[in-house]
């Protein structure tokens, strides 16, 4: 999410491309080569899109990545 120059209104509000949350700080960036720029909120939703991408049905990705 980015605010106005001024700060007073929401400029942007950028979600998390897995779970949808909205993500306040810069993110996680990765650049795909097919679905262009994503941005996501943890390091944990990033190895579970990666996952998900790559055709795996259920990722499973270590707990402790969540909120980092
Ligand atoms: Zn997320």
């Amino acid at each position: 999410m980015r605010f106005s120059d001024n700060g007073y209104y929401v400029e942007k509000y950028v979600k998390c491309d897995c779970c949808g949350v909205l993500v306040y700080d810069a993110g996680l960036r990765v650049e795909d080569a097919v679905r262009g720029e994503l941005v996501y909120c943890s390091a944990w939703c990033r190895e579970w899109q990666t996952q998900k991408f790559a055709g795996v049905d259920f990722p499973s990705v270590n707990a402790r990545l969540h909120g980092a």
